[in-house]
């Protein structure tokens, strides 16, 4: 098939420089090639003044919560109460006749589209919604959902995944592995599970480091989430080693292909140090409104980003934002970290989440071989790009060229 010729004031390819008044070769819905300026004797589609982006992704989610109409619980009550409503709400909408899972999650996708968004890292704990995602124009790494405390249950739950895995492939869909979190997932099937990462090539993304609870719980097995797996009879001495550590945790998940941490709220500076070495594999996932919503300390963003940690954001779920807007994220962000640059926040929602999730040579910039289905943000003729190209973003639409 020919090439089509579309010129833009801006292009911003994200992992090369910006080029004012460039050209982007479209051929396939792929990328063939940026250009300086359009080839001569080609006829070119003029997009005006606007910035051409890659497509954002939203490296965090959970769509099964996509119906509900506010978060759940109280902003800032504790972590074990907020779960509590968590299970409460499952509960209701497993019994629930009127509700389709794939409704919910469906909605979900429309959602995230009209948000900018063209692929995202979805957390799952039902394995029939292969057709969501078939019939959804947002890739989907559809991450299953992994919770188990107990040794006798290891084999079964590892075999699962591997099953889960296959079965997703071989409909072409893209799969990956979420261990839940340390207080819900036992450390010999977490080492399970990273190996399975690594041998089938998949992401692998676990809760970590989120609250201070947890941390209780690692440091002195006690607290409320260990009153929690008490009454839940979860608990298992075995599942979680004597004076473990974040940074035993993060090593382990170096073991994977490639893992994402979500929220790493509080996360030490030996922790963050060994993540920026280890930005080939390991990327941190920082959920901001979530993040307010439940009232943490101030997260170490310029700390974390000054020690080169592969950063991504996310929605989370809305059981625990208002919306599933990633453009809110990053506005949000913008204002509360204004050091950072707009080019800084934009490559956490492209080519750093493309690449925690294994989607980097397909999405998350704009060069030979990405998808055409870009992000155009409308901009001001005469002003500079960086200081308006976050706040155009509310006004941006996705493009196929
Ligand atoms: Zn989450």
């Amino acid at each position: 098939m020919s090439s089509k010729f579309y010129s833009a004031r801006w292009i911003v390819p994200i992992t090369s420089p910006v080029v004012k008044d460039g050209c982007v070769e479209v051929a396939d819905e792929l990328i063939v090639a940026v250009h300086a300026e359009a080839p001569a004797d080609v006829q070119v589609v003029e997009l005006g003044d606007i910035a051409l982006l890659p497509g954002l992704i939203n490296a965090h989610t959970h769509l099964e919560f996509s119906n509900l109409q506010a978060p759940l619980g109280e902003p800032a009550a504790s972590f074990d109460q907020w779960i509590a409503e968590v299970v409460k709400y499952r509960r209701a909408q497993a019994e629930d006749a009127a509700v389709r899972i794939q409704d919910v999650v469906h909605a979900g996708l429309v959602e995230s589209a009209n948000s900018a968004v063209v692929a995202v890292g979805e957390i799952t704990t039902n394995g029939e919604l292969a057709d969501c995602y078939l019939f959804s124009n947002t890739k989907v790494i559809s991450l299953l959902e992994v919770i188990n405390f107990s040794r006798d249950e290891i084999e079964n739950k590892t075999a699962e995944v591997e099953s889960y895995l296959h079965a997703l492939k071989c409909q072409g869909l893209s799969a990956g592995i979420s261990p839940h979190a340390p207080y819900t997932v036992s450390w010999q099937q977490l080492t399970d599970l990273c190996r399975l990462s690594e041998q089938y090539r998949v992401p692998c993304v676990m809760h970590l480091a989120e609250t201070k609870e947890e941390g209780e719980l690692l440091a002195r097995r006690k607290g409320v989430l260990r009153d929690m797996l008490d009454r839940l009879g979860m608990w298992e001495d075995a599942a979680i080693p004597e004076a473990v550590s974040y940074l035993d945790y993060v090593e382990l998940l170096a073991t994977s292909w490639r893992a994402l941490i979500v929220h790493g709220n509080y996360l030490s500076s030996e922790v963050q140090q060994f993540l920026g070495t280890k930005r080939d594999q390991l990327a941190v996932c920082f959920c901001p409104r979530t993040h307010a919503w439940f009232g943490h300390d101030r997260y170490p963003l310029e700390e974390m980003l000054n020690h080169r940690v592969r950063i991504c954001l996310g929605t989370d779920s809305r059981a625990s934002n208002p919306d599933l807007s990633l453009i809110s994220e990053i506005q949000y962000v913008a204002q509360q970290y204004s050091d950072l640059t707009s080019f800084q926040i934009l490559k956490m929602v492209t080519s750093n989440a493309a690449f925690a999730l294994g989607l980097e040579s397909q999405l998350g910039f704009i060069g030979p071989g990405a998808f055409s289905r870009l992000l155009s943000v409308p901009i001001q003729a005469g002003e500079s790009l960086e200081t308006q190209l976050l706040d155009c973003l509310s006004a941006a639409e996705l493009v196929s060229l």
